[in-house]
């Protein structure tokens, strides 16, 4: 079910400025949310282009500066939403990375580089739902977390190893959260492969995520390199009505990359 099922929700996005965290904001908007808090860490003036694209779709937006690293930052994204009296659905969408592909080069990654990345992609998600359980507690219906996680936490592939196991952490604390969290609480998290966000953009050059781009469209059974907007569906459905029986699932959304190969042909 589409349509308006999030009339009325209150929604927090982190990581809202661009990509991924974008689309979810107004995808829910889209769908008749009443007030979408926009967290961002450092582009502001991407998290307001965020902001009037919400309200284009007649959300209020709330937008919340904020390390997801820091709890009291976290404590502060989840205040944003108390005027409102509940949170309906909280998607932990903030991540960050090291780009380091060669999993054989163990000297390119060092201790520094898990504890960064756990720090935010894993330690920032616990922190957030820790700030917002009693909110998510007072939706009318159980309140929905929605993790992004990712197929290198599934896989182990994907941009370095303290990338992959950032995101493999975050998929099994998705599980314990759903179990610990229940009946209240739904927790479920999406496992994106590629998508065609900022992301890469930020640590290559236009012509390598061009042929990055060019390779996935190659190789995945649907032959497509996903947008934001392809996956944003996915996650916000782990959050509406139509999911109200779903909690503790870590959803593929890759556009089949995580079937590999194609299948031997007989013939
Ligand atoms: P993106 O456009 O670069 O978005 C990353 C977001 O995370 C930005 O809004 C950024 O905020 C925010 N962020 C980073 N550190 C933060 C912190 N400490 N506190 C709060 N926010 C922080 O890339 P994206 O592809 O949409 O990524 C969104 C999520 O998808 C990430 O969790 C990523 O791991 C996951 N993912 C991406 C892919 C892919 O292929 N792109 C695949 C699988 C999973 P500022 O810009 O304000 O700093």
């Amino acid at each position: 079910m589409s349509g308006k099922d999030f009339d009325g929700f209150v929604v927090v996005v982190t990581g809202g400025s661009t990509g991924l965290g974008r689309a979810i904001a107004v995808e829910t908007a889209s769908r008749g949310a009443a007030v979408v808090v926009i967290n961002y860490a450092s582009s502001q003036a991407e998290a307001e282009e965020t902001g009037r694209l919400c309200e284009a779709q007649g959300a209020k937006a709330v937008l919340v500066q904020g390390d997801v690293g820091e709890d009291v930052d976290c404590r502060r994204i989840a205040a944003a939403a108390e005027p409102f009296g509940r949170i309906d659905a909280l998607f932990n969408n903030a991540g960050v990375t090291k780009f380091a592909p060669n999993h054989a080069d163990l000297d390119a990654v060092d201790a520094e580089d898990f504890l960064r990345l756990y720090r935010v992609n894993v330690v920032g998600a616990f922190q957030m739902v820790r700030a917002a359980r009693a909110l998510l507690e007072a939706a009318p219906q159980p309140g929905a977390v929605v993790n992004t996680a990712s197929i290198a936490g599934v896989t182990g592939i994907g941009s370095s190893v303290p990338y992959a196991a950032s995101k493999g952490a975050m998929n099994t604390m998705t599980l314990s959260l759903a179990r610990g969290l229940a009946p209240n609480i739904r927790v479920n998290a999406i496992c994106p492969g590629f998508i065609d966000t900022p992301w890469f953009g930020k640590a290559m050059a236009d012509d390598t995520v061009s042929r990055m781009r060019e390779g996935v469209i190659r190789s995945t059974p649907l032959k497509a390199a996903s947008t934001a907007e392809d996956i944003a569906g996915a996650a916000v459905f782990l959050a509406s009505p139509a999911s109200r029986h779903v909690t503790g699932e870590t959803l593929l959304v890759d556009a089949g990359t995580h079937l590999g190969f194609a299948s031997l042909s007989m013939r």
